[in-house]
């Protein structure tokens, strides 16, 4: 079941895409040689209830195993849903941070990987491939396309590059739940499945693996790890369907302005 949301509710969605974009400014701070990703945990979820939103990950899942943390911290060749704990970031780490908060009955989710001091070239070359990818995914949500539109325009663009499209993990609808329908493939053929139409809110959320698109589950029943051991990218962005162009909730500015890397181009034109 697809939920269209009013222009109020789209509102609220700003709010809690902004409050986690916000998050992720905060923690940028964080990203260092040395620093335990236990803390970034600790920051993003003070920063949370600081702001009066509730973490979404903390205790999402199943009942026999839900996810125990407020942040997924995915370093090198862990994709997603990575545990934070007494690891320390070294230098040219990649970090995976994937956030999702609840601010008065709407979700937020935003994934961004942040480089640890300085990375190899062809690190960087993933990480603005990815985030470039998202944006080429982004500006296929518009009414009249369809999902396979978004996935199509992601795969190619990073397909081209060479790398490797997770299938296994998809991005989704976003609203008064965590994930909605529907799902949002990054792979997909131009023109197929689910039509789009005004007013339905998606998170778009490319992962992407320098080698092959295989990856494994550590026995956590949560890591998602790549099964080459090849470095990954994700970045995530709360996207709004509208007619002629996609709106974008969430923002990765606040972020770059601690960091000073420049991974997200679209910046640089606005
Ligand atoms: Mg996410
Ligand atoms: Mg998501």
């Amino acid at each position: 079941m697809v939920y269209l949301k009013s222009e109020q509710e789209i509102e609220l969605m700003r709010k809690s895409a902004q409050l986690v974009s916000l998050t992720h400014a905060e923690v940028a701070k964080y990203i260092k040689h040395g620093v335990a990703t236990s803390k970034l945990d600790l920051v993003a979820e003070e920063f949370i209830k600081q702001h009066n939103a509730k973490p979404a990950f903390k205790g999402y899942g199943p009942r026999s195993n839900p996810f125990p943390y407020t942040l997924c911290i995915s370093v090198n060749d862990s994709v997603v849903h990575g545990f934070p704990g007494n690891y320390e970031l070294q230098h040219g780490d990649i970090v995976s941070v994937d956030c999702g908060i609840n601010l008065n009955g709407y979700f937020g989710d935003v994934a961004y990987t942040y480089i640890v001091g300085e990375c190899d070239p062809e690190t960087f070359k993933l990480l603005t491939t990815t985030a470039e990818s998202l944006y080429r995914g982004i500006e296929q949500a518009v009414h009249g396309n369809t999902i396979g539109d978004i996935g199509n325009a992601v795969q190619k663009h990073c397909e081209n590059a060479g790398y490797g499209v997770v299938r296994d993990l998809v991005g989704h609808g976003l609203g008064k739940s965590l994930h909605e329908d529907p799902s949002v493939p990054n792979f997909g053929r131009a023109g197929r499945g689910k039509r789009l139409r005004s007013g339905m809110t998606l998170a778009i959320e490319p992962m992407i693996n320098k080698g092959s698109w295989k990856v494994k589950t550590l026995k956590d029943g949560w890591t998602i790890v790549t099964a080459d051991g090849s470095v990954s990218a994700h970045y995530e962005h709360d996207v709004v369907v509208r007619e002629g162009e996609a709106e974008i909730l969430s923002t990765f500015q606040y972020i770059e302005e601690i960091t000073k890397i420049q991974i997200d181009q679209s910046l640089t034109h606005g």
